[in-house]
């Protein structure tokens, strides 16, 4: 008999490498991944856009009569296999991930009525099951009876020069002092925001990455996975 299906929760610190673990497992055991994240993001890009977001400014009330005006999906590049993120039938995968979004992507999604929105198109992705989802509450607010519940963490310094050198490879040249305030500006606004605040859930498996390869992350991941499929028979 085949696996039962379940949900599987990733959680944790910003650039800690809950997208690409949460990828990779999920294309191992053929599910389907979600980024919670990029779903934040592109409501942050089109505030930007439409001058509602600016570095120094949110405009929450336009921005929550504008949310029915959102369209956001995710599409399968047929070259790559890579999912891309849609904005209003647009692909924005590439510039929701710049510097600037990421500076005032933590302001947008403490807006309760933002929070409202995607968490409820969060929860029609899973209702097949069989999925995976990353971001910063998913196995507390979005699917707290997920079966499986990973909380990730490392150290800012750490997170931040993966993150530099991912932005220097994509040719952003932003400085590692940028790359660390804005991991550490985001950390504080996620865990501090009144509505479902970044935490741990109390069920979740705490994975710390600082020392490990990726390889050694999937093999982390996979174990616990196997584990509680068998479990769940
Ligand atoms: O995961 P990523 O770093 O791309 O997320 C970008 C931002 O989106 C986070 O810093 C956080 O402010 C917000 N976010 C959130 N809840 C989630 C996922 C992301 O508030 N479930």
């Amino acid at each position: 008999m085949a696996d039962k299906k379940i949900i599987i929760a990733i959680d944790g610190f910003s650039s800690s490498g809950k997208s690409s673990m949460a990828k990779q497992l999920a294309k191992t055991i053929g599910y389907a991944y979600i980024d919670s994240g990029a779903m934040y993001r592109a409501v942050t890009l089109y505030a930007m856009r439409k001058g509602i977001s600016t570095p120094e400014f949110l405009d929450e009330e336009r921005l929550v009569a504008e949310l029915p005006n959102i369209e956001i999906g995710f599409k399968v590049d047929e070259h790559t296999g890579r999912s891309r993120t849609m904005l209003n039938g647009e692909d924005v995968e590439d510039i929701i991930r710049t510097i600037e979004v990421s500076n005032q992507v933590s302001p947008v999604s403490a807006v309760a009525e933002v929070r409202r929105d995607l968490v409820r198109k969060q929860q029609a992705f899973g209702l097949g099951k069989g999925i995976v989802m990353d971001g910063r509450d998913i196995g507390t607010t979005v699917f707290p009876t997920a079966e499986m519940k990973v909380f990730v963490d490392a150290s800012p310094e750490v997170r931040a020069k993966r993150r530099h050198i991912e932005l220097a490879e994509k040719g952003q040249d932003v400085s590692y002092a940028e790359v660390y305030k804005n991991v550490c500006e985001r950390d504080r606004i996620d865990s501090t925001r009144k509505e479902s605040p970044l935490r741990k859930a109390d069920d979740a498996y705490v994975l710390n990455n600082d020392e490990m390869s990726i390889e050694e992350q999937n093999e982390w991941l996979i174990e616990l996975y196997n584990k509680i499929v068998s479990l769940q028979k």
